[in-house]
């Protein structure tokens, strides 16, 4: 049995109800195999063991009281996974879905990801299984408050610095940090993602939805192709999703479907800039569901209880490229078929491991361009990079400057997969591209450290 397949193996039987978790693991994992090859000295100090485990998992809990004065009790948690090249860095995620093992999934994979962005940051995740949806502002502001009760004793600006994930938005990290300076008594860049009066950096919003854009322009231009003129579907209505939309328009390709949990929207004619407008009113303002779109615009097709996937597998949608950027696991192997069959020709992923294995095998097999989350969504941490160095500095770039740096951060990622994947042999394989090149760093960091 290989080093690979052995760890592999431990990690099933230590935690075998850890689903998502074997599954990020095997996959970064088994294209690590190569490497095993080239630095026995990897292998020799138990680097494959060492980073599969975290540094910490904090769990604890989280009491808060509705408007009705009733009271609630909900988890939260915190996992520092590694942080050999930097303080922990990862989002946090309030959503009914989340356990350890998604937030160990996340965790792990934000380490090779932010290895990834050439900035200074380890790897974390946390979040909570709350759920702030039909929970008014005071609830969700008393919950953030409990939460921070806790948590600020185990993050700093050079501990760690957590930012947003779904559920966690602008007003959430506001509540969150609101707390924090108070009982703290400093005012610190310890979360990004905060408000511009506050310390928060320009583009931070714009950054995941826009790296995913960038990525899959840096994809296809290696074919010659270009977003002009391009269908493209995007799953979800939240963060990501919406400045994908902005960055596809900008670029001259049409948007034609967005989703939330409960339902599906088409828009043949295209989610112009008006339309995207009003996405943003819905979505942040009004906090409402992505079927009044449908209401809204005439010629709309709304789907209840399908995702974008479904409808497109259903409906024999033609698209040229997919956004998945709503939640994991969201893309399987027959929607995966679907996308080959209507004209897929690459598949950038804002979210989080949104495709399962089978769906990655088949986009591989038929050539489909495939910008793994962990390379094609990593915008989003690089700019909270950019938001640290910043409130380090005391000042505040201009939007122009923090997005060209977010361009450039997005096509060295892109050259660092082409790169890493031709050095291993497999040439034009994004995913074992980044796993390699975010891992090598980490590893030869963890060398340096001695077995600690
Ligand atoms: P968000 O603003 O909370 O939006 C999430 C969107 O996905 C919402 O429209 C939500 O619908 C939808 N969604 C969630 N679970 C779903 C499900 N099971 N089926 C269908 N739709 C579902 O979150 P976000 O920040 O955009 O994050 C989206 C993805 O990007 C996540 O995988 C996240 O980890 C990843 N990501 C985010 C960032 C970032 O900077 N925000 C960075 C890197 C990666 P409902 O409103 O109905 O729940």
């Amino acid at each position: 049995m290989s080093v690979i397949s052995e760890v592999i193996e431990k990690i099933k039987q230590k935690d075998p109800y850890e689903f998502e978790f074997h599954q990020a693991a095997e996959e970064v994992l088994a294209s690590l195999e190569p490497t095993t090859k080239k630095h026995p000295e990897f292998v020799k100090a138990k680097i494959y063991e060492r980073v599969v485990e975290p540094d910490r998992a904090i769990l604890f809990r989280v009491p808060w009281t509705d408007d009705k004065g009733e009271t609630h009790v909900n988890r939260g948690f915190r996992i520092q996974f590694n942080n050999a090249i930097g303080p922990y860095k990862g989002g946090l995620r309030f959503h009914p879905s989340v356990n350890l093992s998604i937030l160990k999934f996340l965790g792990f994979e934000q380490i090779f990801k932010n290895s990834l962005t050439t900035l200074p940051m380890g790897g974390a995740k946390g979040g909570s299984d709350f759920d702030p949806k039909g929970k008014s502002d005071s609830e969700v502001m008393r919950f953030c408050q409990s939460f921070m009760r806790e948590l600020f004793r185990h993050i700093g600006p050079d501990t760690d610095v957590p930012a947003g994930d779904i559920g966690v938005g602008g007003r959430e990290i506001g509540y969150l940090y609101g707390y924090y300076k108070k009982i703290v008594n400093e005012h610190t860049g310890v979360l990004t993602g905060k408000g511009l009066a506050y310390g928060g950096s320009l583009i931070r919003p714009e950054a995941t939805g826009y790296g995913c854009v960038y990525f899959a322009a840096e994809m296809l231009a290696t074919r010659g192709l270009d977003f002009k003129g391009k269908t493209v579907a995007i799953s979800g209505s939240g963060n990501v999703a919406q400045y994908a939309i902005e960055k596809v328009n900008q670029l001259g390709g049409k948007v034609i479907s967005l989703c939330d949990s409960s339902s599906t929207i088409i828009d043949e004619k295209g989610i112009d800039d008006n339309k995207f407008n009003y996405v943003m009113d819905l979505k942040n303002v009004k906090r409402g569901r992505i079927s009044e779109y449908a209401d809204k615009y005439s010629g709309t097709a709304c789907y209840i209880g399908e995702s974008v996937w479904d409808v497109i597998k259903n409906e024999g949608i033609k698209i040229d490229i997919a956004l998945p950027c709503a939640t994991q696991n969201e893309i399987d192997g027959p929607h995966a078929e679907a996308l080959v069959k209507n004209g897929c020709v690459c598949v950038s992923e804002g979210a989080n491991m949104p495709s399962t294995p089978e769906a990655v095998r088949i986009y591989q097999d038929n050539n489909v361009l495939y910008g793994p989350g962990k390379a094609a969504n990593a915008g989003g941490v690089a700019t909270s990079g950019l938001e640290m160095s910043q409130n380090s500095m005391r000042l505040s770039w201009p939007r122009e400057e923090v997005d060209l740096r977010l361009l450039q951060i997005m096509k060295s990622i892109h050259r660092a997969c082409i790169d890493a994947s031709e050095a291993y042999g497999k040439k034009g394989d994004y995913v074992v591209g980044a796993n390699i090149a975010g891992f090598l760093k980490v590893a030869n960091a963890m060398m340096a450290y001695g077995i600690v």
